[in-house]
């Protein structure tokens, strides 16, 4: 069932408290080096202050010790970045639940917005604590989350305040970036379009076997690239030279191939070098890999196969790279895959992290129905993992 959302509320003179993922990264002199994560929280945002709702914000941003105030660590320069963006005063509280919060929570008007700094300078956040999720609570009347890159913890923003607003009646919803989230990551793959391709790659299997695991029992056909791959050649029995390999996730990866059968579909040839570097010796390989042979990116007849495959399908997942993106010829794996995805005509979702990074990177990140913002979130939910703090949200 669907989320609400804050669409579904009436927020005109009620003060709205927002989840949001302002853990923008900055520069040494505390600058904004990118506002990605602002920008996308404004149609949530400007959801409430357009109805006359008075808006506070709430966020981390890094990761602080917990025991106090580190002003590198302050959400005071996203406040005024907010400001900017929506061109008007934005305030800014100098504590979280204490007297600044309290009294400028107290002062805000219709349409008003109120930036609260950094929950994680509290070890509160953190741990769930209620007594802290309880003084956030008592200052609102709606509880947005609009943050996904955190719904997959269990902090106190994310599941001891709503928690606390539902028992008194008072209704949690998701913001506009979660909802969309929610949509594609969970929905869309719950109820697949057929045929649904995932395509899976990156350095590590282990940091994969959940996903595979859970789009097996789901999915028409798991395509297998980057490095990844290189360990289900070992279960194949095959050699693969100085290639990057988990060893000790072998045999994970010989249960996985004889459960997927012909459901997982593996390279047919590797473009290899001799060394981890652009300037290196390189080959074709179809077969073993002699030493000091290493795999760095899928081949060209695996990329005609892969594309047809794509070419194919109704619904595509794409989470991590086919090869090593970041150094060129071996992007020509990933550069081609995410072509294909972008132009072919199926539902197209991309996983956070370094898959999202690449098809920004190569231009076709408008081209596809979905680029998810969170990376572990992202990740979690591919493994069928179900959020507390989503599931907390109340249903439409
Ligand atoms: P992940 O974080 O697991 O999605 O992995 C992404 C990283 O995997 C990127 O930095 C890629 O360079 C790296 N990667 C992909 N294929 C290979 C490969 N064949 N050999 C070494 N690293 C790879």
């Amino acid at each position: 069932m669907a989320k609400k959302t804050i669409a579904d509320v009436d927020v005109s003179g009620k003060t709205v408290l927002m989840r949001v993922d302002f853990n923008v990264p900055l520069d040494k002199e505390r600058k904004i080096t990118d506002d990605r994560r602002i920008e996308m929280a404004l149609p949530s945002i400007r959801s409430v202050t357009e109805r006359s709702g008075r808006l506070i914000l709430m966020s981390h941003l890094g990761r602080p010790s917990g025991s106090g105030p580190e002003p590198e660590f302050s959400l005071a320069p996203a406040a005024v970045r907010l400001g900017e963006l929506l061109g008007e005063p934005v305030e800014f509280a100098s504590d979280t639940v204490d007297d600044d919060a309290k009294s400028k929570v107290g002062a805000l008007k219709n349409g008003d917005v109120l930036v609260l700094e950094n929950l994680r300078f509290s070890k509160a956040e953190n741990k769930g604590d209620e007594a802290f999720a309880g003084k956030l609570a008592a200052m609102a009347d709606i509880y947005v989350n609009d943050a996904f890159g955190t719904c997959h913890r269990t902090d106190a923003s994310m599941v001891a305040v709503p928690k606390a607003m539902k028992a008194k009646g008072k209704p949690c919803v998701s913001g506009f970036l979660v909802e969309k989230e929610i949509r594609y990551l969970k929905d869309a793959i719950e109820n697949p379009r057929r045929p649904f391709v995932a395509i899976l790659g990156g350095a590590k299997v282990s940091d994969k076997i959940m996903v595979i695991q859970n789009l097996l029992r789901i999915c028409d056909r798991i395509i297998i690239g980057g490095a990844m791959a290189y360990t289900f050649f070992l279960a194949q029995g095959r050699k693969v030279g100085k290639s990057l390999v988990e060893t000790d996730k072998v045999d994970e990866a010989k249960r996985i191939l004889e459960r997927g059968g012909d459901k997982i579909l593996l390279p047919v040839d590797t473009h290899c070098g001799d060394a981890f570097s652009a300037d290196c010796e390189k080959r074709i390989i179809d077969g073993d890999f002699p030493d000091p042979f290493q795999g760095l990116d899928i081949g060209p007849r695996t990329i005609e196969k892969f594309k047809q495959e794509v070419a194919g399908a109704k619904l595509v997942v794409w989470n991590g790279p086919m090869g090593v993106f970041e150094m060129p010829p071996f992007d020509a794996g990933t550069r081609a895959i995410a072509e294909a995805v972008a132009t072919s005509s199926a539902t197209s979702i991309i996983g956070g992290g370094d898959s999202a990074a690449a098809i920004q990177q190569m231009g076709f990140a408008d081209k596809v129905s979905h680029v998810s913002t969170g990376g572990g979130a992202s990740l979690s939910m591919l493994e069928g993992q179900k959020f507390e703090a989503v599931e907390i949200l109340d249903e439409k």
